[in-house]
């Protein structure tokens, strides 16, 4: 159309229809929405652009257009502590969520501590939960008081029972079937981008896929020639295909910051691709797992970085790209300047790896020390059958560079590399409570190899 031939009444009428399908353009200042996918126990090697033969095109894309990680952590190799670290940016034991939680469970996040939703709730975000939150139901802990205007979805694994799907405060569906879930939360999400105002949004979607039970819909069940886990992730990545169409079609594509990740590694499913350990671990296996992140314009397209970095770093990260305050006191990075790409390493520090209230390792740089395992050693229980009773050394210390699979402990090599590391844990435990210097100097007065498992630290009731 010849713009000279536009007169001004359909110009304006033409504006008008632009500002309704795309929101975004009515502030220039408006800051980023945030889409924060979180997969449950999902491996580091369950997705296509990380080596999976599950095919995972909407994933791959979201790593084509974006950053890819191949060095990030969740803050437990388990649910609810890895939770709750992400939605805070704090390690586990200070969340009050320090374990998985179950039905019974009276505990949960702390009140009154800085969370994602919070922090973009007072920029003036509109917020929504959908999926599993599993950080506690006690009213303080409930996502309408962390910082979501909006929640639907259920409050523990649904491998637990009783499971109910809840809208905001009520519940609307007991025992609702584990075949529905993927589904039903993609809508819910769609749902949500497509009623965009002219506020900013935040979406934290926390599918329960792939965690067991593995339950796919009809649509995807016997599809991926990969078994149950392999049908539930494919549903689960077309899922993500779904909102991110809902991005596209709504003209949000390029002012949001989409984030993909899980909780923690694979549990009797799926892959780490080359990493030792699954869910439960602190191998690799447990806790590394995917990160992805997408801003057209923002994060440069097709990036890999091996910086080390966790889901404690999401909360800062977020809020610098989203122009809000940093929440003082917490344990993550900022990650901003390397999706802006203005920065390939930032000066991280050390990153641990808890057990409850326990630090069984800390990695730093490309080193990773192990100081316990409650209950890895079996060869110091009576022998038998004609074993011989040889105590494993500790700390372990693998190079996570040339060595990722950790098959092959250097400490004895580098004393002063693993005296370094245990300096630095010791000068951050004044900073926890006293659970985790006991455990810490518990575990050294008291080899772990000659722990029996019923004295293994646990947690007093918060
Ligand atoms: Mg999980």
């Amino acid at each position: 159309m010849n713009s000279s031939r536009v007169s001004r009444r359909s110009f304006l009428r033409s504006c008008a229809a632009a500002a309704i399908t795309a929101p975004h353009l009515l502030a220039a200042d408006r800051p980023p929405n945030i889409v924060l996918i979180l997969a449950d126990d999902l491996g580091y090697g369950d997705l296509g652009c990380y080596g999976s033969k599950i095919e995972t095109p909407a994933c791959d894309r979201i790593a084509q257009e974006g950053m890819r990680f191949t060095d990030y952590y969740a803050a437990s190799p388990l649910c609810s502590p890895s939770r709750a670290a992400l939605l805070t940016g704090c390690y586990p034991p200070r969340t009050g969520v320090p374990r998985v939680l179950v039905p019974d469970d009276t505990y949960g996040l702390t009140a009154g501590i800085p969370t994602i939703g919070g922090t973009l709730q007072s920029r003036g975000y509109r917020a929504k939960c959908v999926g599993k939150w599993h950080v506690g139901t006690k009213p303080e802990s409930h996502p309408l008081r962390q910082g979501f205007d909006e929640f639907y979805g259920i409050p523990f694994s649904h491998d637990m029972e009783p499971l109910s799907l809840i809208r905001n405060a009520d519940v609307i569906e007991q025992s609702p079937k584990c075949e529905t879930l993927t589904s039903r939360f993609t809508d819910q999400a769609v749902e949500f981008i497509r009623r965009a105002d002219e506020r900013p949004f935040f979406l934290y979607l926390a599918h329960t896929a792939p965690h067991i039970p593995l339950a796919p819909s009809t649509r995807f069940a016997k599809r991926s020639r990969l078994g149950a886990y392999g049908d539930v992730v494919s549903e689960l990545d077309s899922g993500i295909g779904e909102v991110m169409k809902a991005l596209d079609d709504s003209g949000h594509s390029r002012d949001t910051l989409v984030i993909v990740t899980s909780d923690n590694g694979p549990w009797y499913q799926g892959s780490t691709g080359p990493l030792h350990g699954r869910k439960g671990d602190n191998y690799e296996g447990g806790t590394r797992v995917p990160l992805l992140a997408r801003m057209p314009g923002v994060i440069p397209q097709g990036t890999v970085s091996n910086q080390p970095s966790a889901a404690i770093d999401l909360l800062p990260t977020i809020a610098a790209i989203t122009g809000s305050p940093i929440p003082a006191g917490l344990d993550g990075a900022d990650l901003s300047p390397l999706l802006r790409g203005d920065r390939a390493q930032i000066d991280r520090g050390l990153l641990l790896y808890f057990d409850i209230y326990a630090i069984q390792c800390a990695r730093l740089g490309k080193w990773k020390a192990h100081f316990s395992r409650w209950n890895a050693n079996r060869w110091s229980d009576p022998p038998a059958n004609g074993l011989r009773n040889l105590p494993l050394p500790r700390p372990e210390l693998y190079d996570l560079e040339s060595d990722p699979g950790e098959s092959y402990n250097l400490a004895a090599q580098n004393s002063e590399v693993v005296a370094d590391i245990r300096a630095r844990v010791e000068a951050m435990l004044p900073s926890f409570s006293k659970d985790v210097a006991g455990a810490w100097y518990g575990t050294f007065n008291m080899p772990v190899e000659d722990t029996p498992e019923g004295a293994r630290p646990r947690p007093r009731t918060p």
